[in-house]
């Protein structure tokens, strides 16, 4: 299947998409990449589910993408006496320890010594997805009494977020770590690794991958945004994680700094996921809101690689449909008159290196005669990702030798990756190109093509060709 659009679509796996058939529908509907959130579910559901995966990609013929999202260190506070949990009134003083014991109005556990030990007097603590916020008034090594900012209810387990301070916590739980190598085991294509407050934090997650899979940095601390550049260079993408992050910063920064981290992935070539709430009343309705319409075809705009559906697709009602509105809004954007020149305008000068500059150069050719493809020639996936960075108006075919490369494209933009492993080195690029590109749907006799490669194949980062094919006149 050739998709008409160049945005990707990210289904987050659950509940409501459990089967096989569950899974081909929303595949059918516009699903290129599918996530599985290791913060529910068991092993035996994941791995259930990407062997389904791998089943329908054999039946489709194309490559899908798989992603795994480990939960990290996700804080929470202990058990409350009463099932009810307590209301907490404004103004009120709370204690949060480290006592065990089951919490009442006056305190609860927080399991979470790392916490008060980054804590400082006038720190927030927000808690509930930001529904209560308490300010700290002292604490100490395993103790803090904070101030009832915004009152509310608080029950078992809630979440703590604490967006002041940079937490002295290890990239990955224990669980993140047995996690991962399950995943990798299960030849997951991305790793998404949750709560990142430093480069460091990446490079550790790549050092155990260590090229099993490619990995995506959520971005959701204030702490990451200080380090955003960095952090860009170090992960193979980002997600805009903007559940966490809208708790994290107040709400009305969120996408001031959708479009800052958009911008910065666009810059270094690397791809973006805007994630969360995007159509989050199809979680109960089959129609979303048009402020919901608004935002998926904003995040387009901005020059994302890829929208996400979370709850949508994992746990509601109508996952197929959501997939199905997602696929319409994206390609009624790609469809406006001003969209690809919009693209060009959010474009960065290209580097000085010579694999930039023929990239450029492919994108002015392809754009001043109208092709239908630059087809890139790739081993590693760099020519590919350099095209893709161009934002070019022709579709990008991604030839490559290897299963891994073309899984990873799917949540690239622009990009429709066909695996080939039957080149012969007596066998022409042009020919190689043009028969694929016709296969595939994306040009026929008459349409030109620009093709970019390395050449040998397989020298890493060395895109040094560039080829103008008018079908059937120079083949
Ligand atoms: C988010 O916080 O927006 C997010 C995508 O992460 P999670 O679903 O793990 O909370």
């Amino acid at each position: 299947m050739t998709r008409k659009r160049r945005g990707k679509i990210l289904a987050t796996l659950g509940p409501a998409s459990s089967t096989a058939e569950t899974i081909a529908d929303l595949y059918d509907a516009g699903a290129d990449v599918f996530r599985l959130n290791f913060s529910h579910g068991s092993h035996e559901d994941h791995a259930a589910r990407v062997a389904d995966i791998r089943t329908l990609e054999k039946q489709v013929g194309h490559p899908i993408g798989i992603l795994m999202d480990l939960q990290g260190p996700k804080l929470r506070v202990g058990v409350f006496a009463s099932e009810d949990g307590v209301i907490l009134t404004g103004g009120a003083t709370f204690r949060l320890d480290m006592d065990e014991t089951p919490g009442d109005e006056n305190r609860v556990g927080l399991p979470h010594k790392e916490i008060f030990q980054a804590l400082k007097p006038g720190a927030s603590l927000l808690v509930n997805d930001g529904h209560l916020r308490f300010e700290v008034l002292n604490c100490g090594e395993d103790w803090a009494e904070t101030k009832v900012i915004v009152p509310g209810v608080l029950t078992n387990r809630k979440g703590v977020n604490v967006p002041d301070v940079t937490l002295p916590l290890p990239a990955m739980t224990e669980k993140d770590k047995i996690d991962l190598e399950f995943g990798l085991s299960l030849g997951v294509d991305w790793v998404a690794l949750s709560f990142v407050q430093s480069p460091q934090d990446v490079i550790e997650l790549k050092e155990r991958v260590n090229g099993r899979a490619t990995v995506i940095a959520k971005l959701e601390k204030p702490a990451a945004l200080n380090h955003l550049d960095e952090i860009v260079a170090e992960a193979d993408g980002v997600m805009i994680a903007r559940g966490d992050l809208g708790v994290e910063v107040p709400l009305e920064q969120v996408p001031v700094l959708q479009k800052r981290i958009i911008r910065a992935c666009r810059k270094a070539g690397k791809p973006s996921i805007v994630a969360t709430q995007m159509l989050e009343t199809m979680i109960k309705s089959p129609v979303p809101t048009r402020a919901e319409a608004s935002d998926v075809a904003t995040a387009v705009y901005d020059g994302a690689d890829a929208v996400m559906l979370s709850a949508e697709t994992a746990a509601g009602d109508f996952p197929v449909r959501a997939v199905a509105t997602m696929d319409r809004i994206i390609s009624e954007v790609e469809g406006d008159e001003h969209y690809l020149s919009l693209m060009a305008a959010g474009q960065d000068i290209p580097g000085d290196s010579a694999p930039e500059a023929i990239t450029a150069a492919a994108r002015q050719i392809a754009s001043a005669l109208k092709a239908k493809a630059i087809v890139t020639y790739t081993t590693s996936g760099s020519t590919t990702l350099r095209a893709a960075r161009e934002r070019p108006p022709a579709r990008i075919l991604c030839l490559t030798p290897s299963e891994t490369v073309a899984r990873r494209f799917t949540l690239v933009w622009g990009v429709h990756s066909v695996v080939n492993t039957t080149h012969t080195p007596d066998q022409s690029i042009g020919a190689m190109a043009v028969e694929t590109a016709a296969s595939e749907k994306l040009a026929e006799e008459g349409d030109v093509l620009v093709v970019t490669a390395g050449v040998p194949f397989g020298t890493v980062g060395s895109t040094n060709m560039i080829r103008v094919i008018r079908i059937g006149e120079d083949t």
